[in-house]
C-alpha cells in the first residue's frame, strides 16, 4: 500500500513524502506501524530510497519480509548502477514493490516498479515522481499483474488527484502542497484514506504521512491520534543535521 512524492527542487531544496497504509485491523497495535515514521538515514551516497507495496497479483502473496532488497539500492554509486541493478538482481528482490530513488545532490530521480520477479524503471527528468500502491506505470508490470482488481481502480484515482493537485501548484512547490497531495481525499481514491469511508474490495487506512527535507534538517510527521485521521491531527517536527554530500563513494 502506500504511497511517495518526490519534488527535487521546492523552495527548500528537495522534498521526499510518504504516507503509510495498512490493514485496517492493525490500528488496534501501533508497535506494528510507529516504526515507520521514525527519522530515515540519510545514506552518504545521497541516493535516498523511499518504497512502497506494489501492484496486486493473483499469483504473489505478500512476503513475510518485505522488500529485503529495496533499501540497498541506496548503497549504489549513482542512478546508473541502481538502475542496472533492478534488471540484474530482480529475481533476488521479493516483490512487489514500487520505488523511487533521488540523488540527493542533482535531483535526479529514478523509480522503479516490480513484482513476480520482474522489474522495470525510469528516469524522471522534470523533478516530479510519485507512486502508490496498487497500480503500475510501467506496461511491462502491468502485462504480468491483474487489471481487474479494486485496487487498480483506487490507484487511478488517486494518481489522477496527485497530478491534479501538483499541476495546480508546480511553480510553487513546498512543504505546503506536499501536504496538500499528501492528505488528499479525491472520493475514488483518497491518499488518506480514513477508517469509515473504504470503497469496497480496499481495506486499508492511511496510519501516518510524512515529510522529509534533507537539506533543511527537518521532517514532518502527522499520524492517527486519539481516533482521528493524520490529515486531522498536529504536524510533529522533527529536527537534524542537513544532509551534505561527503564525497567520494560509499
Ligand atoms: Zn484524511
Amino acid at each position: 500500500m502506500c504511497t511517495y512524492v518526490f519534488f527535487s527542487d521546492s523552495d527548500v531544496g528537495p522534498l521526499i513524502g510518504g504516507n503509510i497504509d495498512d490493514a485496517a485491523h492493525w490500528i488496534t497495535q501501533p508497535q506494528r506501524w510507529t516504526q515507520h515514521y521514525t527519522l530515515p538515514e540519510l545514506p552518504a551516497s545521497g541516493l535516498y530510497v523511499h518504497h512502497v507495496g506494489g501492484p496486486p497479483c493473483d499469483l504473489e502473496e505478500e512476503p513475510a519480509e518485505p522488500f529485503p532488497f529495496v533499501p540497498k539500492y541506496g548503497r549504489a554509486r549513482n542512478l546508473d548502477q541502481a538502475e542496472q541493478w533492478v534488471h540484474q538482481y530482480k529475481h533476488f528482490a521479493k516483490g512487489p514493490y514500487q520505488a523511487g530513488i533521488m540523488d540527493l545532490q542533482s535531483g535526479e530521480i529514478l523509480q522503479i516498479e516490480h513484482s513476480l520477479g520482474d522489474g522495470d524503471a525510469r528516469r524522471v527528468t522534470n523533478g516530479v515522481a510519485f507512486d502508490t500502491y496498487g497500480g503500475n506505470w510501467s506496461a511491462k508490470l502491468r502485462d504480468l499483474t491483474s487489471v481487474d482488481h479494486p485496487l487498480r481502480h483506487y490507484y487511478n484515482a488517486r494518481i489522477g488527484y496527485i497530478e491534479r493537485t501538483i499541476a495546480a501548484s508546480r511553480s510553487t512547490l513546498n512543504v505546503e502542497v506536499m501536504w496538500d497531495v499528501l492528505m488528499g481525499h479525491d472520493p475514488q481514491g483518497p491518499v488518506c484514506q480514513h477508517e469509515d469511508s473504504c470503497p469496497d474490495g480496499v481495506n486499508f487506512i492511511t496510519l501516518c504521512g510524512t515529510v522529509l527535507a534533507p537539506l533543511l534538517g527537518r521532517y514532518w510527521v502527522r499520524h492517527i491520534q486519539d481516533g482521528k485521521p493524520p490529515c486531522q491531527s498536529p504536524v510533529k517536527e522533527f529536527t537534524f543535521e542537513p544532509w551534505t554530500y561527503a564525497g567520494g563513494s560509499p
